[in-house]
């Protein structure tokens, strides 16, 4: 089955049960300053969920475009590493409004995965947050699940992010107890079943997540009941197809295929001589170019802060796996027409905005490829060095020079050293980020007095805006 009929499949499939097709909404969220990018299904319907708004309907069901690269549910890290992250990815939910709850939500999932889908049911698993009995007991009792493959698990609700079974949109807003779904891609995979010590490996992947919302979390952290009981689901596009097409990873899965195919080409004729086609840095091309295209679609541009500056850094973390593979000429931009292709006929802003992506793609790459290469020397000089010394952490300074002379995001040179086992003294960054910050200050003061002094009038020093990297959540301070 392609990605394009499980999608379509699954929509239809809960359209039968009495919910309606509801389209995605934006990756940028329109009204909601808590959010970066839009990290889940739930999140255009968070006001619905909250009992500040009503929809003429109580089940709604989409395909959902969703951004994981800032703020919480950050996976840009884990791009080309694993086998199912991406930092844009489609999330397939089905939605309870006060409605149906946990009964009917794990009963559905189960009907579409074993019956629709026709999922092998030993190969399927499923967790349920530690004290959650009635979870416990319909995967059990009532859908027959053995359970030994049942894993209760807990959560750490206080913490900033808290963890499985416990789900949260953000550090506020709708979250409740929740039931994951897992497939077992079998023995020649490396890992663990889910709860296991080595559950991080790419054997056991959780596919569909079931949260049963239950409360709405507030800055001071206190959980408070929502006006009725609700169900919010999310399954991964990608990985369902991986386990349907019969492959280990999402990369293997059609629309991959064919995108790794036009990233290969792309670096291939821009200096990359045929470089190796099952290349880590091939992957995370063909992810970063879906999160890059969708974002640019939906309004963002490459800048320096906020959404811009998440932008701006997958892009170049883009280029920089291009440069490692022996591109030396913009590449990136041409890898539009492919995801059009892919992805134009679900998605037809892609096809609407083709010609405006590509453009602003290749400003970009232009850009960065006038300082990637003395950048890279420099970083590369840094590391023999650190190697020749037996050293395994980069120096602040170094880091802080490469973002502020060569425009290389604090990630980037992070992902480079963990290739070599290094890691980036972030504190040393910050330290350096903020010694330049003051000192533009004062030379923004000393401007500004002798602005005033010849032109008589008061001068505004509009100065500039500098970054500070906080979990990727990206601050602007302005000099004044
Ligand atoms: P994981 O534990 O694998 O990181 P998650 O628990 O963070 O996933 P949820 O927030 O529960 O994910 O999201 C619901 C579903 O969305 C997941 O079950 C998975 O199928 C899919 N999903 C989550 N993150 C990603 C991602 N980065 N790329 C692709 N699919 C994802
Ligand atoms: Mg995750
Ligand atoms: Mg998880
Ligand atoms: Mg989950």
């Amino acid at each position: 089955m392609k990605a394009a009929e499980i999608r379509q499949t699954f929509l239809k499939f809960f359209e039968s049960k009495g919910h309606t097709i509801v389209p995605s909404s934006p990756v940028v969220p329109g009204d909601d300053p808590t959010l970066l990018f839009t990290n889940a299904g739930m999140n255009q319907f968070k006001d619905v969920f909250l009992g500040f708004d009503k929809r003429p309907y109580t089940r709604a069901t989409t395909a959902q475009k969703c951004i994981r690269a800032g703020g919480k549910h950050n996976d840009l890290e884990n791009v080309g590493y694993t086998a199912r992250h991406h930092t844009f990815f489609e999330m397939l939910g089905n939605f309870s409004f006060g409605d149906y709850f946990k009964r009917d939500a794990l009963k559905y999932a189960w009907e579409l995965l074993t019956e629709h889908f026709k999922l092998p049911k030993d190969k399927l698993w499923a967790t349920v947050y530690a004290e959650d009995d009635e979870a416990y007991d319909i995967w059990v009792k009532e859908i027959g699940l053995p359970a030994e493959r049942v894993v209760r698990i807990g959560d750490n609700k206080g913490a900033r992010y808290a963890s499985d079974n416990f789900w949260m949109m953000g550090d506020t807003g709708p979250c409740g107890p929740c039931s994951e779904i897992f497939y077992d891609h079998g023995p020649e995979v490396a890992g663990g079943p889910p709860g296991s010590p080595d559950a991080d490996g790419d054997r056991y992947i959780e596919i569909w997540n079931n949260v049963f919302m239950q409360f709405n979390r507030t800055e001071d952290g206190q959980m408070h009941p929502l006006p009725k009981p609700s169900v919010d689901t999310g399954m991964g596009l990608e990985r369902i197809a991986a386990v349907l097409q019969g492959v280990h990873s999402n990369y293997e899965i059609d629309l991959f295929v064919n995108l790794l195919a036009a990233a290969k080409q792309a670096v291939d004729v821009a200096g990359a001589k045929d470089c190796d086609p099952a290349s880590p840095s091939l992957k995370v091309i063909a992810d970063h170019i879906r999160a890059c295209s969708f974002t640019v679609a939906d309004g963002v541009i490459p800048g320096n802060e906020g959404r811009g500056y998440v932008l701006r850094r997958i892009c170049r973390r883009a280029i920089r796996h291009g440069y490692k593979l022996g591109a030396r000429a913009p590449f990136f931009h041409r890898l539009v027409p492919a995801l059009v292709k892919e992805m134009g006929e679900a998605y037809p802003e892609l096809r609407q905005q083709q010609e405006r992506i590509t453009d602003v793609l290749k400003q970009e790459e232009e850009r960065f490829f006038q300082t990637i290469a003395n950048g890279m020397e420099i970083l590369e000089s840094a590391l023999a060095t650190l190697a020749q010394a037996g050293k395994s952490e980069l120096d602040g300074e170094t880091a802080f020079k490469l973002h502020d002379t060569y425009g290389f995001p604090l990630d980037l040179t992070a992902d480079v050293c963990r290739e070599r086992g290094v890691t980036v003294d972030a504190a040393g960054f910050d330290a350096a980020m903020a010694r330049q910050r003051e000192q533009a200050r004062a030379a923004g003061k000393f401007k500004m007095a002798q602005g005033l002094e010849y032109a008589g009038v008061p001068t505004t020093f509009h100065g500039y805006d500098k970054l500070v990297h906080e979990q990727c959540q990206v601050v602007a301070v302005y000099v004044d």
